[in-house]
């Protein structure tokens, strides 16, 4: 696969963006480093002028930005989420630093599309939206003032993510391990999380009024293994026979 198709694969998914400067501003960084794919969940203010004059020579980017519902249907068909993070969060994840999440994602853009997750300006990514991802990438700065500009992070992803690329043309970034079945894509492992709860629920294991994380932990442990599709499909299978046999 070529070098433009694998960075076609890579999304750059901002969620609910405040400011359109740095909308702008990430078309720019984006476009300096190569990848084309930028996603816009909900911005607050878009289209708008701010967003052209920052995007200057990616104003073709911006006009090709894809604006979505969701946080799913922005990540809907990726084998491979990250969120972005500038501090830290009560239950850890498993977690990389830039040069790690560049080679990761560079990587795997020879076998699946990419989502990479921005957030807000105030706030950043909510909880729900960060416990999607396989893996949070937090870049090492200063703890005593940690957020970046947000489209200072994307330069900063974007970059690693373009240093990866030159090391695999130099032929020195080790390939994905070979797997006999593609991975399972963001979508049907939010099916397959939904009729886990399900199943939970009504077997009594989950009790909705007394949570104590286990949804979230459930969702970790599985979003770490990196299941394939196979792998989906058996345990739903199994899911759905455990209901089935219940004694009534
Ligand atoms: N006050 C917010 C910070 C949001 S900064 C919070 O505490 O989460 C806006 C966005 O920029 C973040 O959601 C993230 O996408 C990115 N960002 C800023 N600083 C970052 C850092 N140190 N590491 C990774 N992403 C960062």
């Amino acid at each position: 696969m070529s070098t433009v198709e694998r960075q076609a694969k890579i999304r750059m998914i901002l969620v609910n963006t405040s400011h359109p400067g740095n909308i702008g501003g990430a078309a720019r960084a984006m476009k300096n480093m190569g990848l084309t794919e930028l996603y816009l969940v909900q911005p607050k203010e878009y289209p708008a002028p701010r967003a052209v004059w920052r995007a200057a020579g990616a104003r073709d980017l911006l006009a090709n930005a894809r604006i979505v519902e969701s946080v799913d249907e922005a990540i809907k068909g990726c084998g491979l989420v990250v969120g972005t993070s500038a501090r830290e969060r009560r239950i850890p994840w498993p977690l990389i630093n830039p040069r790690e999440c560049g080679m990761k994602i560079w990587q795997e853009s020879e076998h699946h599309d990419i989502g990479l997750l921005f957030g807000r300006e105030d706030r950043g990514l909510t909880n729900s939206e960060l416990h999607k991802c396989h893996y949070h990438v937090h870049i090492p700065s200063n703890p005593e003032y940690s957020s970046l500009n947000l489209a200072t992070a994307v330069q900063v992803l974007a970059y690693e993510i373009r240093m990866a690329s030159l090391s695999d043309a130099e032929g020195v970034l080790p390939a994905m391990n070979d797997w006999d079945q593609p991975l399972a894509t963001a979508d049907e492992l939010e099916s397959f999380h939904e009729h886990l709860a399900e199943t939970m629920e009504e077997l009594k294991f989950y009790d909705p009024n007394n949570p104590k994380q286990l949804i979230t932990r459930m969702r970790r442990l599985f979003n770490r293994t990196r299941m394939d599709k196979m792998e989906v499909s058996m345990l739903r299978g199994l899911l759905s026979a455990t209901r089935r046999t219940r004694p009534k």
